[in-house]
């Protein structure tokens, strides 16, 4: 039935992309391979990719230490089931994991994407407090956050902004603080965290956890906050005796210019959610981590255990490539890198803040957000960066590039003049 249909038409008929239409679907352009920050269309066309395949891969496409790391594993063992059974790749992982991260942090619960990692760490919250007797289910967090598109992730994606609202008399009812004013680099204001600091002394009765993105809130509007916003939610937490989940899929692995965002508040959470880059893009993979005291009160709860177990849990392929790609970061290479894309952003964007079609721009480490006035025509624009060689996805008004670590200057500048070719 469908042998005569072209590759386009067949894709444009029956598979869904993310978040687009069956009948009316964005055109969609087909990639043969990628090598380093290259994609090479089927076409032949050739695109810098600033994207880094929605914030993952970090040390660009068909990277030989990761190549030859899940080369190795895959003539070992490419999956087995981690009930009852352990292995050396997940062992070595969760070992790094627990050495990169702050010294609480010891008990680690491996998933399969950075949703299923939300919902874990939610679940852990609830039955923390089962544990302690109580039913308390209200999770507080923030507007403009973004968490994942599975149900528990969905409740703690802003409610009215997000392309989550149409589930939402679906979803359990959380608690939304405004998101933080206050920028980066602004002076403090004490006022911006009332509206976090009232809601919870309101609710705290029934507040099972805080759950929010740190320093950098992402597909939910691509803002950068005051590590002092983050700082007092902390210290919030800590007098309220409410668990604090930072979601550090986005941000983690150095994309902010700190190993992990919440280091620029200097502070710890009590459980951390990793995904996206942790496998330097290559595979599928999260974690929760959490700390020994938690894991224990968990697993003194009426169902005596945690009550979570997916079936590719602790998948060794991915494991192994996470493990080279921390091997990689852990290098320390990463950190320069990082630092020279986020002057070139500067350098380049900031000025942007004098164009009259541009509301703000926001810079920090290897991440660059021009906010424009009016709304994108995403088709329209896509095309024009595809003639202009570039790879590059925006949404709403938001036009942004967080490119893989290891680009060069001149094809950063190849992506940093193409965006500035549209003002
Ligand atoms: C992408 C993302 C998620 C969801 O991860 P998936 O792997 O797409 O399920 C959750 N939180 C944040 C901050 C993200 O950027």
């Amino acid at each position: 039935m469908f042998i005569k249909k072209s590759k386009t038409k067949f894709d444009k008929q029956h598979i869904w992309h993310p978040y687009t239409s069956i009948i009316n679907p964005l055109t969609c352009y087909s990639v043969k391979k990628a090598n380093g920050v290259i994609l090479k269309l089927t076409n032949g066309i050739k695109l810098i990719d600033g994207m880094s395949s929605w914030w993952s891969c970090i040390h660009g496409y068909n990277n030989k230490i990761l190549n030859k790391a899940i080369k190795k594993q895959l003539k070992k063992m490419s999956h087995v089931m981690f009930g009852g059974i352990y292995h050396n790749e997940a062992i070595k992982l969760c070992k790094n994991l627990i050495n990169i991260t702050p010294n609480n942090l010891e008990c680690v619960f491996l998933t399969d994407s950075g949703s299923v990692t939300i919902e874990v760490a939610l679940k852990m919250a609830l039955q923390y407090w089962q544990a302690h007797g109580e039913y308390r289910k209200n999770i507080l967090t923030l507007r403009h956050g973004y968490h994942g598109d599975t149900f528990g992730a969905m409740s703690v994606c802003d409610p009215d902004n997000s392309m989550h609202n149409i589930y939402k008399k679906y979803l359990s009812l959380n608690i939304f603080a405004d998101s933080p004013k206050c920028k980066f680099n602004d002076i403090w204001n004490e006022n911006d965290i009332n509206s976090f600091k009232y809601l919870l002394n309101k609710h705290y009765k029934t507040i099972a956890c805080v759950i929010l993105e740190p320093i950098v809130q992402g597909a939910g509007g691509m803002k950068i906050y005051n590590p002092m916003y983050l700082k007092r939610v902390s210290e919030l937490c800590k007098q309220y005796k409410i668990l604090l989940i930072i979601d550090e899929i986005a941000t983690g692995f150095g994309r902010t210019g700190k190993m992990f965002a919440f280091e620029h508040a200097g502070i710890t959470p009590d459980i951390l959610c990793l995904g996206k880059s942790l496998t330097g893009g290559y595979m599928t993979l999260s974690a929760t981590i959490t700390s020994k005291k938690i894991a224990n009160i968990i697993s003194n709860s009426k169902a005596g255990c945690f009550m979570h177990g997916p079936t590719f849990m602790g998948n060794p392929l991915s494991c192994s490539v996470a493990n080279a790609n921390i091997k990689i970061l852990n290098k320390n290479k990463w950190f320069n890198k990082v630092k020279k894309i986020e002057k070139h952003f500067k350098k380049k964007f900031l000025p942007l803040l004098n164009s009259n079609k541009v509301l703000d721009v926001r810079i920090l480490g290897a991440i660059g957000i021009i906010e424009t006035i009016n709304y994108i025509d995403i088709n329209k624009i896509q095309k024009f960066f595809i003639n202009n060689g570039v790879w590059i996805r925006p949404y709403g008004k938001l036009i942004y590039l967080m490119p893989p670590y290891i680009i060069k200057k001149k094809e950063l500048n190849i992506l940093t003049n193409s965006i500035l070719s549209l003002f």
